[in-house]
């Protein structure tokens, strides 16, 4: 059983029940939109699946094993994650980049090649020896995904990637996930209010709303060209 199998997840905040016996099946490989209204628990969901947050039942297994079974870092380092505000040390563009290969033992080669790719996917090249700081909105976020992307997941989980940029940045940052979605078969999570981003980007969607997942599959949303 390859890919991400989310089931019967539940999670209270006091008496709220923010998640309500929450179910998904993402394949190896599919980039999941996962949509719905603010406060519908999209982020809680996220959260719980990176392991940022624990449900109080149900289970999440990845690759058909239950993420708090085995190893903890071996199972946090198979996943990445991008939030909606950029998170960046204030270091260049560089080190922010290699801070998560250097973390995991990777050789100075190999993380020069996989920043030099990255960058070059973000149409950062050059900016290696700026400092994060600063970077405009766009590139600090195009930045946080490199930081991501350079770590190889199997699962990278996306939290409104998007929200805060202008159009010619959301074209970059969608075209990067597509690639690394087809070059290495990443499966992706990808919280959005655009369903026209859905459109594009993802091989199926789940709609939340209250906690619940209200409905999903793989013809729910239509085509880019709709
Ligand atoms: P979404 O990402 O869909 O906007 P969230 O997962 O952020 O939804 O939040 C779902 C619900 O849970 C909201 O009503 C939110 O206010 C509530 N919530 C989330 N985290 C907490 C928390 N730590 N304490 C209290 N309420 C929370
Ligand atoms: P700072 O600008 O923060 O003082 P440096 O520019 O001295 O940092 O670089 C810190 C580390 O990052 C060094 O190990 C260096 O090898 C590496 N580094 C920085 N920029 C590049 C680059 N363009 N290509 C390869 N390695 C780089």
């Amino acid at each position: 059983m390859s890919g991400l199998s989310v089931r019967n997840v539940t999670k209270k905040v006091g008496n709220k029940a923010i998640l309500k016996d929450v179910s998904l099946e993402v394949g190896d490989g599919e980039i999941m939109a996962i949509l719905g209204p603010s406060g519908a628990g999209k982020s809680t969901l996220l959260r719980i699946i990176n392991m940022l947050d624990r449900p109080d039942s149900g289970r999440v297994l990845l690759d058909g094993r239950d993420i708090w079974s085995g190893n903890r870092l071996e199972m946090q380092r198979s996943m990445a994650m991008v939030f909606q505000k950029p998170v960046a040390f204030s270091w260049n563009v560089y080190d922010n980049v290699a801070y998560g290969l250097r973390l995991r033992g990777v050789d100075k080669a190999e993380i020069d090649s996989r920043i030099k790719e990255a960058l070059a996917l973000l149409d950062m090249t050059g900016k290696e020896r700026q400092y994060a700081r600063s970077l405009s909105g766009g590139e600090a976020q195009r930045l946080a995904f490199a930081r991501a992307f350079v770590l190889r997941p199997k699962l990278l989980l996306l939290d409104e990637p998007t929200a805060n940029l202008d159009p010619a940045n959301v074209a970059i940052m969608e075209r990067a996930i597509k690639d690394i979605n087809q070059k290495y078969r990443t499966t992706v999570v990808l919280v959005t209010h655009s369903i026209y981003q859905a459109r594009r980007l993802s091989t199926m969607a789940a709609f939340m709303m209250n906690g619940e997942v209200v409905e999903s599959g793989k013809d729910l949303i239509g085509n880019p060209s709709d």
